[in-house]
């Protein structure tokens, strides 16, 4: 026989993984859970739910469906644990989390066999790569809990998080969460999905073994209503959540104005990007684990292929013949590739989105399907050469389901490649580095792996761009998002805006009436100009009362002002510096300005101008300053860590100091990169006025500052709904703080509202700021030769 012969003959046997030690503690249990609430468990509640295993169907246990009633006591005991578990000092939390890291790995293998279990995903998986990296992050902020002051100076912890988790990765999600929450000096209260509970509780009993101090996690299980009884809650101060854009849409507008922190990790669409010069095979070999991996049931997998035209159809065969041996079955098979899909509600999804495609007139190339009788599964599936606006080519599916795409040129790459409104992550496969460095920092999303995929690592960030959401996890961006800022942003209170009585200008020969849009002093499209007056009510001078086409102008100005964010640090430290010089000549006529405007002093008004043109020497100086890191982590790699512009960003001023409040916001948006659309003080706005010429004198290129005028009550909304807006920094009247959180959610732009924000305090001339004004993108770069 020859060998060719004798392998068509070779069968897989299985090789099954023991589930005894897991099945025991299931039974050890009752197989029925009640919460996990101050270090001891409630009975099973009068509601409860099956968790399945969805490879056979069979139901491995009842969880309770936590209440409103079991949530209050959970933040009560969580808020009761905060001061233990603060005052335990780094070194005592640090222990903690490092006995939980050794505790994990000693039960190993019963978490891999219970996640395995419940959630469906091959044991080759939950054993290689869930469990190892829950048990490398809690060794990761075991460090972090040591090094908090050293690395956060002023840390204090929020208090109490309320965390809610999807279904993909269960424990891992839940150490993404619970792990710098603790660190930090949180207590949590975490609800993980309705579909996978257990490795939650499992966890829960190994943090009452290693006498993690009682109320510190709290663990309620549950169904969404679960979940919103705990991101609602008054009593919790920050809200963390990896799931759906739509759920994320909900906790943002219902926590919008309560002044918690708050995380969002959430779908994606992410591009997968093959050059001709790429290591072909391995670049296929790492489709495989970016879209079969977890069935691919992954935030953040490469669902979208783009393949240079030139190797299109070699990429396609190699795919094709690479599907068909991928191996479905047992996932506590220890041989399988795939594993089963999570629930059959998620199969149904897949299923019929695929059916949606067909009946678009998409071609359907889907590999047989040899899976056991009962349970879901799904065979891997892909949708050659779909149009970039085809349905499955922007929707998530959130299976194992590929689409594909071909380019000609990098340009075009990049350009499919950011035809999402996600922003996730993004992967490149070339052999040439100036293309694959060009395209990393091109591709808009948070993470961006070359020549690799699916990297995570404790000490690196992970998490989206654009409706992706907002807030890292992993990495020191992802410890600080669980501790408050020191500025007491929220406790100052700003004078209510006041509103302009409108004028028409056609009778007014005053030239100051004017917005300044793309680089242009521009009359307001509504063609009126409103009053305004100084302390005693005297009329001194008119401003442009803008409308929301002023707005849509301005943004559409900042939109194309793209050449700002890719100039060096250097070439945008020049012009600050020049603003500022510019600024220095117009002086006296600036504290005039003010003088006349406010109700302050000769002195006082001196002294904004100088602490202005102080502040733009300030941030000028950190354009060229503010560096991004290089992270250490277990893979061979170099990992950049870079600090990108976030787009487009709406800024709002407080209503006093009229060119300091300005100058101290758009200053650091300015210096990293950002284009801004601001809308001055409503009441005295005339400085803003002056400072366009000082603006055109400066060479600030056009549209990268433009200015509205008018009333804040009417401008703010607009700003705050436009889907072209990045981003909001709202330091405007507090009563509007709800309104601009909650009109965020359109596309889910970032939110900063410092209402009360004082620029003449230290914070206003703080990092916190370039951290604010910027998201952090990952490039992982393995090497070796
Ligand atoms: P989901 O429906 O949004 O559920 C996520 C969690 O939120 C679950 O625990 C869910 O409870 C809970 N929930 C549901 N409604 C809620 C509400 N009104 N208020 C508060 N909590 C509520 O998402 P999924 O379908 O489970 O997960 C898939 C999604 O997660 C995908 O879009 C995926 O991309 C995203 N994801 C993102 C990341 C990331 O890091 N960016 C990681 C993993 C997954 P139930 O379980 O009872 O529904
Ligand atoms: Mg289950």
């Amino acid at each position: 026989m020859t060998i060719e012969q004798n392998d068509e003959q070779l069968a897989w046997g299985q090789a099954l993984e023991s589930d005894e030690m897991a099945q025991s503690w299931l039974d050890g249990h009752g197989r029925s859970f009640g919460l996990f609430i101050d270090g001891t468990w409630t009975s099973p509640g009068s509601e409860t739910f099956p968790s399945s295993n969805p490879s056979t169907g069979e139901v491995l246990a009842h969880v309770s469906q936590g209440t409103v009633e079991d949530v209050n006591a959970a933040v009560t005991a969580a808020r009761a644990a905060q001061t233990v578990w603060w005052g335990l000092g780094p070194e005592g939390r640090s222990r903690h989390l490092y006995a939980l890291a050794r505790a994990i790995q000693r039960q190993s293998r019963l978490f891999a066999v219970l996640e395995t279990l419940d959630n469906g995903k091959p044991i080759r998986e939950t054993r290689d790569v869930d469990v190892p990296l829950v048990a490398r992050h809690f060794f990761h902020h075991a460090g972090s809990a040591r090094l908090l002051h050293d690395l956060i100076p002023d840390a204090q912890p929020w208090g109490v998080c309320g965390q809610v988790i999807p279904w993909n990765f269960p424990l891992l999600m839940l150490a993404w969460k619970i792990a710098p929450a603790l660190a930090a000096g949180n207590t949590v209260v975490l609800k993980p999905a309705e579909y996978t509970s257990l490795s939650a509780l499992l966890f829960a009993e190994t943090c009452q073994n290693i006498g993690l101090p009682s109320g510190v996690v709290n663990i309620v299980t549950g169904d969404g209503r679960t979940g919103a009884a705990i991101t609602e809650h008054q009593d919790i101060d920050k809200v963390a959540f990896t799931g759906s854009s739509e759920v994320g849409r909900i906790i943002r507008r219902g926590t919008s104005g309560s002044g918690k922190g708050l995380t969002l990790e959430l779908g994606g669409k992410s591009p997968y990007i093959i050059f001709d010069d790429a290591d072909l095979d391995s670049a296929v070999e790492g489709l495989v684990d970016a879209i079969w991996f977890n069935q691919g049931q992954v935030c953040c997998a490469g669902s979208r292929l783009l393949v240079q035209e030139s190797v299109a159809d070699l990429v396609h065969e190699k795919i094709t013949e690479r599907m068909s041996k991928l191996r479905i079955g047992p996932p506590l098979d220890k041989t399988v590739d795939m594993g089963a899909i999570v629930d059959e509600v998620q199969l149904q999804t897949i299923s019929s989105m695929c059916d949606a495609a067909e009946a678009e007139g998409w071609m359907r190339v889907s590999a047989p399907l040899d899976a056991p009788d009962n349970g879901w599964w799904f065979p891997p599936t892909m949708f050659p050469n779909v149009s970039a606006s085809a349905t499955i080519a922007q929707e998530e599916v959130f299976g194992p389901v590929l689409v594909t795409m071909t380019f000609r040129s990098p340009e075009e790459a990049i350009a499919l490649g950011n035809n999402t409104r996600y922003g996730l992550a993004g992967t490149v496969w070339t052999q040439d580095l100036d293309t694959a460095l060009e395209v990393a920092r091109r591709i808009k999303a948070g993470v961006i792996w070359i020549n690799c995929t699916n990297h995570f690592d404790a000490n690196a960030g992970f998490g989206g761009y654009r409706e992706s959401g907002y807030g890292r996890e992993g990495g020191l961006e992802g410890l600080r998002a669980y501790v408050k800022s020191t500025s007491g942003d929220s406790d100052g209170t700003s004078a209510p805006s006041s509103t302009p009585v409108a004028r028409d200008s056609g009778d007014v020969l005053d030239r100051t009436a004017k917005m300044y849009i793309g680089g242009k002093q521009a009359r307001p499209d509504g063609g009126y100009s409103y009053d305004v007056l100084d302390s005693e009510g005297v009329v001194i001078g008119q401003a442009g009362l803008g409308n929301r086409k002023d707005i849509r102008n301005a943004v559409e100005a900042a939109s194309k002002a793209t050449g700002w964010s890719s100039m060096s640090g250097h070439q945008r430290s020049q012009i600050l510096w020049y603003i500022a010089e510019n600024l220095q000549q117009r002086s006296s006529d600036l504290a005039q300005r003010i003088e006349g405007m406010t109700s302050c002093s000769s002195e006082d008004a001196a002294a904004e101008v100088d602490a202005s043109i102080d502040r733009w020497t300030f941030w000028a100086s950190w354009a060229s300053h503010y560096d991004g890191a290089v992270h250490d982590t277990p893979v061979r790699s170099v990992v950049l860590a870079l600090n990108e512009a976030v787009g487009v960003v709406g800024l709002v001023c407080p209503e006093r100091w009229p060119l300091l409040g300005l100058t101290s916001l758009a200053a650091p948006l300015l210096a990293t990169g950002n284009t801004v659309v601001a809308l001055p003080s409503c009441s005295s706005p005339l400085s803003a006025v002056d400072l366009y010429h000082v603006l055109e004198a400066s060479d600030l290129p056009a549209g990268v500052l433009n200015i509205i005028t008018g009333a804040h009550d009417e401008l703010v909304p607009v700003l705050a709904r436009h889907d072209g807006v990045d981003m909001i920094w709202y330091a405007g009247a507090s009563d509007m703080v709800e309104l601009v959180e909650a009109e965020s959610v359109g596309n889910l732009k970032r939110t900063w509202c410092p209402s009360g924000f004082d620029p003449n305090s230290d914070h206003a001339a703080s990092m916190y700021l370039l951290r604010q004004a910027t998201h952090v993108k990952n490039i992982w770069i393995p090497h070796g030769i």
